[in-house]
């Protein structure tokens, strides 16, 4: 499948490509050029219910939820080697429709590979406990799949955050619904059929294309829906827990975030700024987990700034299926105002601006979403600029003179996902970690994480959490079974 066919990407229900019942469909643009790219049909409330109805049949009536855990590891495990061989065609559709560069994509498609896998081995050791209880009794517990769980992607890093929860609901026994964003849905469609290829029985994972409002609401307010695992901005994140909250439905919700990233004089300063320069333009700065908030020691301001905006100056830009790109276009024109309206304001309030702040220079990127990589400093830290997520390639730095205005600065948003530390004394780095509001720190790297590792939020960037061996237990209903053996016999 390749986004030059003439074949529209359509939904996948029940094990089948399904046009959608209105028969609607949109032109997705190339976000590098914004020319029509392909079309993709558009579902609605009926297309919502019917996929719900698929996963409840499937979900019962296969042997997915019922196999041993075995059956579905050697699924993933075919799915994960599936997708591994035509990695290079996922790669490609990944960049046409979100715009990355394709060694990006290329990086993405290997961390979905991986994190199928690493749930592949999860799926046969989904256990319970034997738990002692007084008397002739035994106590024990089982772990059951939950149902038909909903999954609700957004379009910045599309199929590995689709993946990153459905590889466990799957290992788990559950049947699966997703919803990708409106502007990214053509990987998760590609990965529906492979997974059908690799022995998932049909109905357990379906795709539905459709509008966040009318489709993602749908999904969650269905009687059937039995989980919810929303990746995407806050607001829409509470909206659903509302929603959710009406049927008494658990949910994850992985939010936004505003990423301090914290330069202690003793830090290398060539590591620190490539790694700064990598937290905040790569994916063109459009991460939840982005590094954005730079807190530098006044001692060591200059020195390093110059060092990343070095960085910021030499990336080159262009379409993500070019040769050597390193940073590629926003993944709309609504994102490009968004973020540069996030920069004017800032210019308003007095920032300074290091370096790019405004569209790309190139007139032959001009009619893509091209931003150039931006660095502000002197931002008041009551600006949005500096509270709020940009979702794009803009660094703001501050600085501080001691480690608790550090620690003040860096905990004063409303959002909590990763923190980054920079520097050499790991005592100061262990003491400064246990200290920043965020659900995840990282010493001396760029942000990073693997499938084996918690991600999760604090604050307001999320509920729950995602990866790691207990992901698999977010997606089963722990049952305790309690059995009498008959009347107590007295000693003696
Ligand atoms: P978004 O606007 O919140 O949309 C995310 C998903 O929710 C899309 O599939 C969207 O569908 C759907 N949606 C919208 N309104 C809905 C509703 N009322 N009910 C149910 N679903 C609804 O987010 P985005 O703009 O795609 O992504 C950017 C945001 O995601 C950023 O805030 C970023 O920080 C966050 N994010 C968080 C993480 C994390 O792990 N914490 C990772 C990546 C991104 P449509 O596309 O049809 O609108
Ligand atoms: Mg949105």
């Amino acid at each position: 499948m390749s986004p030059s066919s003439d074949a529209p990407f359509e939904l996948f229900i029940g094990g089948r490509d399904v046009p959608g019942t209105r028969g609607e469909r949109q032109t997705l643009l190339d976000p590098s050029t914004n020319e029509p790219l392909v079309q993709a049909a558009v579902g609605s409330n009926d297309d919502a219910r019917a996929a719900m109805e698929s996963a409840e049949r499937a979900f019962r009536e296969s042997n997915w939820a019922a196999d041993d855990g075995a059956r579905r590891a050697k699924a993933l495990f075919r799915l994960a080697g599936l997708l591994e061989s035509r990695l290079e065609s996922f790669a490609l559709l990944e960049t046409r429709n979100m715009g990355k560069p394709l060694r990006e994509s290329r990086g993405d498609l290997g961390y979905v590979v991986r994190t199928l896998e690493y749930f592949a081995g999860l799926a046969d050791k989904v256990e319970g406990a034997s738990i002692p209880v007084p008397g002739p009794r035994l106590d024990y517990t089982i772990r059951e799949p939950l149902g038909v769980t909903v999954h609700i992607a957004p379009w910045n890093y599309p199929l590995l955050l689709a993946v990153r929860s459905i590889a466990p609901a799957l290992a788990a026994g559950n049947a699966v619904v997703l919803k990708p964003a409106s502007l990214t849905p053509l990987t998760a469609i590609a990965f529906a059929r492979l997974a059908k290829e690799a022995g998932v029985p049909d109905g357990i994972l379906n795709v539905v294309l459709g509008s966040g409002a009318e489709v993602g609401e749908a999904l969650i307010s269905d009687a059937r829906c039995r989980s919810v695992t929303f990746t995407g901005s806050g607001e829409v994140g509470q909206r659903i827990a509302e929603l959710a909250a009406r049927r008494l439905v658990p949910l994850t919700l992985e939010l936004g975030g505003k990423g301090p990233v914290v330069v202690f004089p003793d830090a290398d300063l060539d590591r620190a700024a490539k790694g700064i320069g990598y937290g905040i333009f790569q994916n063109a700065g459009q991460m939840c987990w982005a590094a954005s908030r730079l807190l530098v020691h006044e001692s060591v301001r200059d020195p390093l700034l110059e060092r990343v905006r070095a960085i910021a100056e030499q990336l080159r830009l262009g379409p993500g299926t070019a040769d050597g790109i390193e940073m590629g276009p926003l993944v709309s024109r609504e994102q490009v105002d968004r973020v540069l309206g996030y920069v004017e304001e800032a210019r308003a309030e007095g920032a300074q601006v290091v370096s790019g702040g405004g569209r790309a220079t190139d007139p032959s990127l001009a009619l893509g979403n091209f931003v150039r990589p931006t660095i502000l400093s002197g931002v008041p830290d009551s600006a949005r600029a500096v509270q709020e997520e940009i979702f794009g390639p803009v660094l703001t730095a501050g600085t501080f003179a001691d480690v608790e205005e550090a620690l003040a600065r860096a905990n004063a948003t409303s959002y909590g996902l990763l923190g980054t530390v920079w520097t050499r004394d790991l005592g100061n780095a262990h003491a400064f970690a246990r200290r920043l509001e965020c659900g995840m720190v990282v010493v001396n790297e760029a942000p990073i994480t693997f499938p084996q590792s918690p991600f999760a939020g604090t604050k307001g960037s999320g509920v729950g959490f995602e990866q790691g061996r207990a992901a698999v237990h977010a997606y089963t209903r722990e049952k305790n079974v309690l059995l009498n053996l008959g009347p107590a016999k007295r000693k003696g």
